[in-house]
């Protein structure tokens, strides 16, 4: 496994913002993290405890919505090396078997397809947990690391120059650091500095999202509906509960969101078909209007791109925060490779070699996700027969099954490194 260069730093004092203020002025970072999401969190901590002297520009604030992430792959590997998980796991449920329901009610169905986790020898698909639970284990760890100064702030400017950036935060405090990394979400401030496009498409569906009590037991299934107009999903949380995520047209969604909690209880009830008997919803809905967004490059300018500035998609096969913990891995691979032979961390072959690490993964992913997406709000018969044979085929050969299980955990190729070996994520 790479070794994050977390050994030796278990024992570091925890850090104190103002033992480094006057610090800040004049010290040029290896590394400063604009953006305190969880892709923020997972990058500061990485690429910091690779050993990179790193500035984290974020305001600290509690998580703001509901959602919850199904960790598949190498996230839970990550996590673990970066003494994130433990922190965490008590509250995470397993995911041991996937089902996809066709519940379009159209003349042509697929099949239904169920995935379990130990025809590829693994315990576990991965683990759903609520994101505010993931993010105060992240923020303790955060406070941890020596070499970690946290700045209690918002970017207000990034600015690349020849042998550097600059942060300048919205109080007027002004970072320098070879390599930004952009983890500010999707109006990326630090994407627009480093002069990257993007390209934007708006979906016509919105996720609502809600956390609900059952009475019978959902046994670490997830089952995914797929509806005309996007999938609903129920994704277990520890206990009887679990995560919903429901894709609807943007005013069936606000109808949704709008509703009693015991007309929402029964909504959700009849749309799972009563697979978990009586649904009692919790506090909280979210609505997410779905996109994707796609940067003409991850890399510029001393600048990368992480998580949701480098990538949104729709809330299908739970890609999104997983590839977020990929480009963390990533650029903390990168980071410490460039140091360990002197090498400047914000140069161009070094962002080079962290564009090379990403695109593939995050492009294919993308398109992946819109396809599977496309095909299931398209009404045009052979599409839809397309669909149902391809879901078919899914279900019935052995080969391509185990294919597609494995690739929805991480692509093939990553496989094969050691930081995303899946005996891992199996034994935990
Ligand atoms: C309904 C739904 C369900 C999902 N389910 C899953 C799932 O099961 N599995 C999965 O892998 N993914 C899932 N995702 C995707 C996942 O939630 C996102 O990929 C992830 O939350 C993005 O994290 P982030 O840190 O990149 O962005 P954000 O969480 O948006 O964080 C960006 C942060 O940057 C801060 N910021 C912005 N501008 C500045 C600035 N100028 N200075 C400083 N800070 C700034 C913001 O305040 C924010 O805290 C889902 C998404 C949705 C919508």
């Amino acid at each position: 496994m790479p070794d994050y260069g977390t050994r030796g730093l278990e024992n570091t004092p925890v850090n104190a913002d103002c033992r480094f203020m006057d610090e800040t002025m004049d010290t040029i970072y290896d590394v400063a993290v604009v953006g305190g999401g969880p892709a923020g969190l997972a990058a500061a901590i990485a690429v910091a405890s690779a050993g990179a002297r790193t500035a984290l520009v974020a305001r600290r604030m509690a998580y703001g919505d509901n959602r919850t992430t199904a960790l598949l792959g190498g996230s839970i590997d990550l996590l673990r090396q970066l003494d994130v998980w433990p922190r965490c796991e008590a509250e995470a449920a397993a995911l041991r078997v996937m089902r996809l329901v066709d519940d379009t009610g159209r003349l042509i169905r697929a099949p239904e397809v169920r995935f379990s986790s130990d025809e590829i020898g693994l315990d576990a698909f991965g683990y759903n947990i609520e994101n505010r639970t993931l993010m105060v284990a992240m923020e303790a760890r955060v406070a941890e690391l020596a070499n970690l100064m946290r700045i209690d702030d918002e970017a207000e400017q990034v600015m690349p120059e020849e042998a550097a950036a600059s942060v300048t935060t919205r109080q007027g405090q002004t970072v320098t650091a070879r390599l930004v990394i952009g983890a500010d979400g999707r109006q990326s401030l630090c994407r627009s500095a480093a002069g990257i496009g993007v390209t934007r498409r708006v979906l016509d569906q919105s996720a609502l999202t809600f956390n609900v009590t059952h009475d019978r037991p959902h046994k670490n299934v997830s089952t995914e509906f797929h509806t005309p107009h996007g999938p609903c999903v129920f994704v277990p949380l520890p206990g009887n509960r679990s995560s919903i995520v429901w894709v609807a047209a943007p005013k069936e969604a606000e109808r949704l969101k709008a509703l009693s909690d015991d007309e929402l209880s029964e909504a959700a009830e009849r749309q799972s078909h009563s697979i978990l008997g009586r649904i009692h919803v919790g506090p909280g809905r979210h609505l997410f209007p779905l996109a994707i967004e796609r940067p003409a490059r991850f890399a510029h300018n001393r600048i990368v791109l992480v998580g949701e500035a480098a990538h949104v998609l729709p809330p299908i096969g739970a890609q999104g925060l997983n590839m977020g913990l990929r480009d963390a891995a990533d650029i903390a691979d990168v980071v410490r490779d460039a140091l360990s032979v002197g090498e400047d961390p914000g140069s161009p072959q070094v962002l080079g070699r962290f564009e090379a690490a990403r695109r593939s993964d995050v492009l294919s992913r993308t398109f992946a996700i819109d396809m599977a997406n496309r095909s299931l709000l398209n009404d045009f018969l052979p599409v839809q027969t397309a669909r149902a044979v391809g879901l078919h085929l899914l279900g019935a050969i052995g080969p391509l099954r185990r294919l597609a299980m494995r690739e929805g955990l991480a692509p093939s190729w990553r496989r094969s490194r050691p930081e995303v070996s899946e005996t891992e994520v199996g034994r935990s």
